[in-house]
C-alpha cells in the first residue's frame, strides 16, 4: 500500500508498515541473512547500498523517516556480547561513513542512532543485531505529535538507494 494510504490514518506511528518485519525471527526467515545470501547481484533488489568487510548497510523498507538506514553485521547474532571486536568497530566506521553520506546527500539537521534489543523492546527483526540510523530534520517530530498521522517518505527508496550507491561508489 502506498505511504498516501495510511496518512489519514491517525494512531500508533508507524504500526501499519511493521507488521512484516514482526514475523520474521529466525536466521531461516531473516531478511538480513536473505540480503547477505544474495549476493552483490542482488544489492538493489534487497536495498542494500554498502558492503564492508563484515558488517553491511541496508535500507529500512518501513522507515521512521527518509534515509533511514539498518548497519548490519553479516553474522545472525542478536546480543551485543555476541559481537566480536572487529564487528565493533567495523558497525560503528560504517554508521560513521554513512552519516558523512547522508549529511552530503540529504542534509539532516541531526541523527538518531540506536538499537532495539529484544521484542519487550520493539525489535522488529529478532535474533539479528542492527543498529537503526535515522535522519531527522527539524518539524518531523512536530508534525508527527501534533497531527498524529503517518509522514509521507519524499524519496522513494529506490531512487534513494540509487542517488546513495552512485555517491558511495565515488568515494
Ligand atoms: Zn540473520
Amino acid at each position: 500500500m502506498p505511504p498516501s494510504s495510511y496518512a489519514t490514518t491517525p494512531g500508533i506511528l508507524w504500526a501499519p508498515w511493521r507488521g512484516a518485519y514482526l514475523r520474521q525471527s529466525s536466521r531461516r526467515q531473516c531478511i538480513f541473512c536473505d540480503a547477505v545470501k544474495r549476493g552483490p547481484r542482488g544489492d538493489r533488489a534487497s536495498q542494500v547500498v554498502y558492503r564492508g568487510r563484515e558488517v553491511f548497510a541496508i535500507l529500512n523498507r518501513y522507515p521512521y523517516n527518509n534515509g533511514h538506514l539498518m548497519i548490519v553485521p553479516y553474522r545472525h547474532v542478536g546480543q551485543l556480547h555476541q559481537v566480536r571486536a572487529s564487528e565493533h568497530q567495523e558497525l560503528w566506521e560504517v554508521i560513521t561513513l554513512m552519516t558523512e553520506q547522508l549529511t552530503g546527500l540529504l542534509h539532516p539537521q541531526g541523527f538518531n542512532i540506536g538499537v532495539n534489543m529484544g521484542r519487550a523492546a520493539g525489535a522488529g527483526i529478532r535474533g539479528h543485531l542492527h543498529f537503526h540510523l535515522v535522519p531527522r530534520w527539524f518539524g518531523d517530530t512536530n508534525f508527527i505529535t501534533t497531527t498524529g498521522r503517518t509522514k509521507v517518505i519524499s524519496e522513494s527508496l529506490k531512487e534513494l538507494h540509487r542517488r546513495l550507491t552512485a555517491r558511495l561508489a565515488s568515494r
